[in-house]
C-alpha cells in the first residue's frame, strides 16, 4: 500500500495531463492505468490512429487526384493494408511510450490494473489498496451501441475495430454521420470501398454551421461517400461473412436495406464508469453513467473529482487535457478553470472542418443581433495551389461591439487556423482586431483575416 496526495484513474488524454500538472504543482501523484500502453482512447484507438489513417489515405488521394496535375507522372502506388496499419501502430506505439517517459520525468507512479474505489480517499488495484488525498476519476468513454446490431469487431465494427480491419472493405456502411463516421468513412473511401452513410438526422455534423454542413457534405459525395440521410437503422444481420442493415425513412416509414463487407456503428460514445464503484459509494451519476460535476469539477462525495469524457460536455481530448490541468490547479490550492465558450471542434476530413464558439443557428435562436464576414478560399492563392479551394472561412462578431462570437472554416489546415480566432477570442478581441493584424502572405491564414475585413468595410480578395 502507498500513500499519495492525487491517484488518478485512467491515464487518457484527462488523466495523464492531470497527473503531469498535478506532480508539476507539487503533489504526490499516482495514475492508474488498466490498458497496457499510457495515452487512453485517443492515442490507443482514437486521435491518433485515425489521424495517421487519414495521413496516408490523403497521400493517396493526392497521388491520385492531383499528381498529374503538377506534372508528377507515373504515380499509381497500390496499397499494403498490413504496412499501412503497421505504420499506424508504430506511430501510436512512438507516442504511448512518450507519455511513460513523460510520467517517469514527472517522477508519476503508474499504478498498473484496473482501479476500483471501494471508499472515499481509497483506490484498490489488484489485491493493492492505495489512500490518496483526492481521487480523479478520468476514466473516459467507450462506444455506445445500437438496438438491433450486434459489434463483432470483425464484419460489424465500432471505431475500434475500423481501425484495425484485417482487410480493406470493397463495400462499408457507416451508421452514424458524426465526426468518427465521417473521418473514417473517408479513410476507407479514399482506398476505394464504396462507403454509405446512414444518418437518422436530416443532416450530417448534426449542431454545426449549417453552411459548412452543406459544403461538407457536397465535397464527401464528390469524393464519393453516399449519403442516406433521416433514416432509422432497424437492425444488422451478418450472413457468410457480410452484413446487411435495414432501415426506415423517417418521412414515409419505407424500409431499405443495403448490404456490404462491412458496418461502422459510429452512433456516439458513452463514459465508461461501470466497475468503479461509484453507486455504492452515493456519487450522483446522470443518465448513461456520466458523473455528475460541480465547478470545480467536484462529485457529490467530497474528495472524488472527475474529468474528460466521464463528466458531460463535449467528448474531444483537448477538453479533457483542459479539465485535468485544471482540476490539478484545484487540488493544488490555486484557480483551475476551463472556458467552455472556446473550445474548438476538428474533423480532419480534406478539406478540414473547424468550428470555435457560436453558430448563426444559435444566435438567431438567442435573438442576438451579429453580423458575418465570410471569406471563399477561391480568393485564396496558396489554397488554390492545393487544390484545396472550395472551402470558405465564416467570422461572427456582435453587431454591436464587433466582439469575436464565433467561427466556422472548411478548408485546407482549418483545424489550425481556427487557433487564431481562439487567441482572439480569449482575449475579448473584436473582427477589427483580427483585420488589423498583418497576416503573411501567401498563407492559407490570410483567409481568416479576410474573413475578419468582411466583417467590417470589406474583403480585398473577394
Ligand atoms: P480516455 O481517453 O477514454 O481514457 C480513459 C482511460 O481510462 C482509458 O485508457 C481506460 O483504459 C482507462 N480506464 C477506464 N477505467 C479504468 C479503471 N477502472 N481502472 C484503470 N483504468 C481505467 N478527440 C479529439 O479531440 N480529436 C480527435 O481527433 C479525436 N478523434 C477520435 C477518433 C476516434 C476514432 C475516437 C474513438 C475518439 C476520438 N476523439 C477525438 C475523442 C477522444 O479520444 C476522447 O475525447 C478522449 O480520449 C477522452 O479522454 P479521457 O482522458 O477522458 O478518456
Amino acid at each position: 500500500m502507498a500513500t499519495f496526495d492525487v491517484i488518478i484513474i485512467g491515464a487518457g488524454p484527462g488523466g495523464y495531463v492531470s497527473a503531469i500538472r498535478c506532480a508539476q504543482l507539487g503533489l504526490k501523484t499516482a495514475v492508474v492505468e488498466g490498458r497496457d500502453t499510457l495515452g487512453g482512447t485517443c492515442l490507443n484507438v482514437g486521435c491518433i490512429p485515425s489521424k495517421a489513417l487519414l495521413h496516408a489515405t490523403h497521400q493517396l488521394h493526392e497521388v491520385h487526384e492531383n499528381f498529374e496535375k503538377m506534372g508528377l507522372m507515373g504515380g499509381h502506388p497500390t496499397v499494403d493494408w498490413g504496412k499501412m496499419l503497421a505504420y499506424k501502430d508504430d506511430v501510436v506505439g512512438g507516442n504511448t511510450k512518450g507519455i511513460e517517459f513523460l510520467l517517469k520525468k514527472n517522477k508519476v507512479t503508474w499504478l498498473k490494473g484496473w482501479g476500483t474505489i471501494p471508499a472515499p480517499g481509497k483506490v484498490q488495484v489488484g489485491d493493492e489498496v492505495h489512500e490518496a488525498k483526492s481521487i480523479v476519476i478520468a476514466t473516459g468513454s467507450e462506444p455506445a451501441s445500437l438496438p438491433g446490431v450486434e459489434v463483432d469487431e470483425t464484419v460489424i465494427v465500432t471505431s475500434t475495430g475500423a481501425l484495425a480491419m484485417q482487410k480493406i472493405p470493397e463495400s462499408l456502411i457507416v451508421i452514424g454521420a458524426g465526426v468518427i463516421g465521417l473521418e473514417l468513412g473517408s479513410v476507407y473511401a479514399r482506398l476505394g470501398a464504396k462507403v454509405t452513410v446512414v444518418e437518422y438526422m436530416y443532416a450530417i455534423l448534426p449542431g454545426m454551421d449549417a453552411e459548412v454542413v452543406k459544403t461538407t457534405q457536397r465535397i464527401l459525395a464528390k469524393q464519393g461517400l453516399t449519403f442516406v440521410l433521416g433514416a432509422a437503422v432497424q437492425g444488422a444481420s451478418v450472413k457468410d461473412g457480410r452484413a446487411t442493415v435495414t432501415w426506415a425513412a423517417k418521412k414515409d416509414g419505407k424500409e431499405t436495406s443495403l448490404t456490404a463487407d462491412a458496418v461502422l456503428v459510429a452512433t456516439g460514445r458513452k463514459p465508461y464508469t461501470a466497475g468503479l464503484g461509484l453507486e455504492a459509494l452515493g456519487v450522483e451519476l446522470l443518465p448513461r453513467g456520466m458523473v455528475k460535476i460541480d465547478d470545480h469539477f467536484r462529485t457529490s462525495v467530497p474528495g472524488i473529482y472527475a474529468i474528460g469524457d466521464a463528466v458531460p460536455g463535449m467528448m474531444l481530448a483537448h477538453k479533457a487535457e483542459d479539465e485535468g490541468m485544471a482540476v490539478a490547479e484545484v487540488l493544488a490550492g490555486k484557480h483551475g478553470h476551463v472556458n467552455y465558450d472556446v473550445i474548438p471542434g476538428v474533423i480532419y476530413t480534406t478539406p478540414e472542418v473547424a468550428s470555435v464558439g457560436r453558430t448563426e443557428e444559435s444566435l438567431k435562436k438567442e435573438g442576438r443581433p451579429y453580423k458575418v464576414g465570410k471569406f471563399p478560399f477561391m480568393g485564396n492563392a496558396r489554397a488554390k495551389a492545393v487544390f484545396q479551394a472550395e472551402g470558405f472561412v465564416k467570422l461572427l462578431a456582435d453587431k454591436e461591439t464587433d466582439r469575436i462570437l464565433g467561427c466556422h472554416i472548411i478548408g485546407p489546415a482549418a483545424g489550425d487556423l481556427i487557433h487564431e480566432v481562439c487567441v482572439a477570442m480569449e482575449f475579448g478581441a473584436s473582427a477589427q482586431d483580427l483585420a488589423l493584424t498583418c497576416h503573411a502572405h501567401p498563407t492559407w491564414s490570410e483567409a481568416v483575416r479576410e474573413a475578419a475585413l468582411a466583417c467590417g468595410d470589406g474583403a480585398i480578395h473577394a
